[in-house]
């Protein structure tokens, strides 16, 4: 039960909001979820924004970025069967409590884009990741992403009831899954239902739910929990209303080597979760100073940066995020800073017949050593030397999915 304390007791969300800004957003939202938007919620919307204009720190504001990959160093393999990868049937299911609530949102709301993108326009994402990111939630797709806002747009709006229904007679487990999640996406605009999941994901921190290795106090734990469920709250309400400001996507911009682009069946990407991850290390210290100003917090400099997709990394996003996370890496959990948090410590396979391009500029803040380090991977993989470490790890087969767990 949600005592009334709790209820009066303002949000805190991401982006920054004062308890007057709150109540007028909350306001916004249940008029957008009843369709009934009027000049004065409209005139209220730049409230939300100019929190996130008169934040002191600087980042890139265009909403898409797009990112160049011509000379970037990238993975290809015509047969990936050499890196001898042990397969294993997929692991028990995962709970999603504390802190992993906001990881599950995230979850949710990338097979909201995948599934959009099947029914509305009839495209393959592939894959879709979504990230919290200093009080925008960014996201992106291993191919169309230049197709995600209008998924969004339509997926909230026009196109709502076509997404909602089943995608066939054949209900299978994944179908179901699917449905489901997209259903609980829908329903997190519930308020009621919404400060229930706040409660409990607040109840189950104090009891010690903190994930590994992350050295950060159970308050502020709470407090970016909070900040980053009510991003995703807001997020969510204004996308009903046509408005896609609360998100930035990533398009990947690759083009085939000439040496390869004659051959059938060769694509060319860079994955969903990479590119986010490129933007983050290309402007971590923005980031983080302006995370520790939407927080409004003066005790933690640990910024935790959520994390999720349909699929768990493949083999090499894998590979990549480990050395994200090693000693000198933009997420080395040892230091203070931004540290990337998934629900997962799973890693798919190697895609064969896929130009994958790498994204080594959080491996290291020294340029030259962070290139080093890509070209020893991209060796380490054509090799199938004994340094990678998924070759030591089960592989998850069939679906590779983030688990059976919702
Ligand atoms: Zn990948």
């Amino acid at each position: 039960m949600i005592n009334n304390s709790e209820l009066s007791r303002p949000l805190t969300g991401g982006n920054l909001y004062e308890p007057a800004e709150l109540n007028n957003l909350r306001d916004i939202s249940e008029q957008r979820l009843t369709h009934r938007a009027t000049a004065e919620s409209k005139n209220l919307i730049p409230l939300y924004c100019e929190g996130v204009k008169n934040s002191p720190v600087k980042l890139p504001s265009n909403k898409v970025i797009h990112h160049e990959l011509t000379s970037t160093p990238f993975y290809y393999s015509e047969d990936v069967s050499k890196l001898n990868q042990r397969p294993q049937a997929a692991s028990s299911k995962k709970e999603y409590t504390g802190f992993h609530r906001v990881t599950q949102e995230l979850r949710h709301i990338s097979t909201l884009v995948y599934s959009g993108g099947k029914k509305i326009l009839g495209i393959n994402l592939k894959e879709v990741q979504v990230a919290i990111v200093s009080g925008e939630i960014h996201i992106s797709s291993n191919f169309h992403a230049e197709r995600i806002s209008e998924i969004l747009l339509k997926s909230f709006n026009e196109d709502k009831e076509l997404l909602l229904s089943p995608k066939n007679k054949k209900l299978t487990h994944v179908n179901k899954r699917t449905s489901r999640h997209i259903q609980k996406t829908f329903r997190l605009l519930d308020e009621n239902y919404f400060q229930t999941i706040i409660s409990k994901g607040r109840e189950e921190i104090k009891k010690n739910d903190i994930p590994d290795k992350c050295r950060i106090s159970i308050d502020d734990l709470c407090l970016q929990f909070e900040k980053y469920m009510n991003t995703v709250f807001c997020a969510l309400s204004m996308l009903s209303s046509k408005d896609i400001s609360c998100f930035v996507i990533h398009i990947p911009t690759p083009s085939l080597p000439q040496d390869v682009a004659v051959k059938q069946g060769v694509t060319a990407t860079r994955h969903a979760e990479r590119n986010i991850i490129d933007y983050i290390a290309t402007n971590k210290d923005e980031i983080l100073m302006k995370s520790i100003d939407l927080l409004s917090t003066n005790s933690s400099q640990i910024i935790i940066i959520p994390i999720e997709g349909r699929f768990i990394p493949c083999g090499f996003c894998y590979e990549q995020e480990l050395l994200d996370k090693s000693p000198g890496g933009i997420f080395d959990p040892n230091k203070e800073g931004l540290i990337l948090f998934r629900s997962t410590k799973r890693a798919g396979k190697f895609y064969a017949n896929e130009i994958q391009y790498i994204s080594h500029a959080g491996f290291s803040s020294d340029e030259t050593q962070s290139k080093a380090l890509a070209m020893k991977l991209l060796s380490d993989i054509k090799i199938s030397s004994e340094h990678l470490s998924v070759l030591k790890m089960p592989l998850n087969t069939d679906t590779s999915f983030n688990s059976d767990s919702e």
